[in-house]
């Protein structure tokens, strides 16, 4: 049960990653949509190496 929860977090995670890449955006935490490619959130400067880090995966 554990594992099949954990498998569908999974999921999510790569279907959010892969809308992301079909819209070429993603959304900060604070709320604003910043072009896939940037480092950092030009509003409140959150860097966004843990999605990096996620795609070289
Ligand atoms: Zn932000």
């Amino acid at each position: 049960m554990m594992d099949q929860i954990h498998r569908l977090q999974d999921e999510i995670e790569y279907n959010l990653n892969q809308i992301n890449h079909a819209t070429d955006e993603k959304q900060c935490t604070c709320g604003q949509v910043v072009p896939v490619g940037a480092r950092f959130c030009p509003v409140c400067g959150k860097p966004f190496i843990e999605i990096e880090r996620r795609e070289e995966l």
